[in-house]
């Protein structure tokens, strides 16, 4: 009993992907995988690591208690088919930082318990791509990720100036990342980095510092993204620090074409990439497709518009030119980008007889009129902002308004509960252009 509690902290199965080898084998949701090859899993990077092999021996404890060894061969790479009710199988671990930045510190009170987590854990870093910083890793966690090869790894890096990445992320052990990266890169892993940029802290000759030591490090660092930092209206006895201005985003756009520039010439990639705030901020034109070279860093909301843009053109084209839809839709977004979807409504509109868009920008009274990203609007201010209109079909709002995976906002309030109050029906849907114009197939 002692030892069926103890794996249930830890790595019970909770879903068995059909087909899979563990799903022929029949091992089901509530077993428990007990070791690999004789050796307890003490995380998922064990798990990962452990089961790349063409013959593998696992013990599993059934539902009843009962034992089962079970010999496995498969091919080097292949998964079991199996996730855990923990992803991590481990406890995620919190960050050892104070980051003049981190938005975390700067959310209002009361808010849910978990928003308030600040993880910081390389193994989530594979798992679901988030960055980390890498400073509360010891020397031997750093071999274990070269021993097991992980890898893409996503950094949140900041600055590579030792000096001042201890000043920003406020812990002695942040000055040694540069080091760190070095040895990635003899390891011949590929890693992601993310700059958070901060007016007068590391933008100008700092920031080109930065990218110069990380483009020594191509191609295992693949590429950079330079965000602006966000910053809300609780800051109270927290680091002074303000938002970009127009001016100063207009400065880092051009830094960031002339460093794109240079290493386009030298290395054949553009290396380093804005985030789209900085052009939505400028109402500079948006790169083109190709200078996004794939995408790779769209979670950092770096060429999230111009795929948008460019999946609207498609579908606009495939449409035809016969197109008819007698609605009338609201469309709710940040502040940031209301001229762009503006844009985009015309082209629709132009397309689609009949069909009405109007988009509304909400300004963020939640978090701060300084915050200006769709993903960040809460219900709150949607009713606010929306009470009383009238005659229209929906509200569309980007899906990343809500919780991943479900109808709650930021806030709490759920879908519904917009709905009950503004008696127009929501209409979510993911930032995707195809997406978007397949509502208006589908009404
Ligand atoms: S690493 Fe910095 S920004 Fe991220 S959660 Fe920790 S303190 Fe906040």
């Amino acid at each position: 009993m002692e030892l069926r509690n103890i794996h249930e902290n830890r790595n019970i199965i909770e879903k068995v992907v059909e087909g899979s080898i563990a799903d022929e084998l029949e091992i089901e949701p509530g077993d428990v995988l007990v070791s690999i090859n004789g050796s307890n899993v003490k995380d998922i990077i064990d798990y990962k690591f452990l089961i790349s092999d063409e013959y593998i021996e696992v013990e599993i404890e059934k539902k009843d208690g009962e034992i089962w060894e079970l010999e496995i061969e498969k091919e080097f790479d292949e998964d079991l088919g199996i996730e855990f009710t923990n992803p991590l199988i481990d406890k995620a671990r919190s960050c050892r930082n104070k980051c003049i930045f981190c938005f975390i510190d700067q959310l209002p009170p009361n808010m849910r318990e978990t928003l308030y987590f600040k993880d910081d854990d390389s193994r989530l870093s594979f798992l679901q791509g988030n960055f980390v910083t890498l400073t509360n890793m010891t020397d031997e966690e750093i071999d274990r990720i070269i021993a097991y090869r992980l890898s893409p790894i996503n950094v949140s890096v900041h600055t590579t100036n030792p000096d001042l990445r201890v000043k920003m992320l406020n812990n002695k052990n942040a000055g040694k990342i540069f080091p760190i990266l070095k040895r990635f890169k003899e390891a011949n892993l590929t890693v992601n980095c993310q700059i958070v940029l901060v007016p007068r802290v590391n933008d100008g000759k700092e920031l080109e510092r930065t990218l110069e030591d990380l483009s020594s490090l191509y191609p295992s660092v693949k590429s950079v993204a330079v965000v602006p930092v966000g910053v809300t209206k609780y800051r109270e006895k927290l680091y002074k620090l303000k938002p970009f201005n127009k001016e100063e985003s207009k400065e880092v756009l051009s830094l960031i074409e002339r460093e794109q520039n240079k290493f386009l010439e030298h290395m054949g990639t553009r290396f380093v990439f804005a985030s789209d705030e900085f052009y939505a901020m400028t109402n500079k034109k948006l790169p083109s497709y190709e200078a996004y070279e794939g995408f790779t860093q769209l979670e950092n909301g770096v060429g999230l518009m111009k795929s948008f843009e460019y999946e609207v053109d498609m579908e606009l084209e495939k449409l035809g030119n016969n197109v008819e839809l007698n609605k009338k839709y609201i469309i709710a977004t940040g502040t940031l980008a209301k001229d762009f979807m503006d844009r985009i409504k015309d082209k629709t509109m132009k397309k689609i007889r009949n069909l009405n868009l109007n988009v509304i920008a909400i300004e963020n009274d939640f978090f701060g009129r300084t915050i200006t990203v769709s993903g960040l609007i809460t219900g709150q201010d949607i009713i606010s902002q929306l009470e009383g209109l009238k005659n229209v079909d929906g509200i569309i709002i980007p899906k990343s308004m809500l919780r991943k995976d479900s109808d709650v906002f930021l806030d709490d309030l759920t879908i519904k509960d917009i709905e009950n109050r503004l008696m127009v029906k929501i209409i979510p849907v993911e930032v995707s252009g195809k997406k978007f114009i397949n509502l208006f197939r589908k009404s």
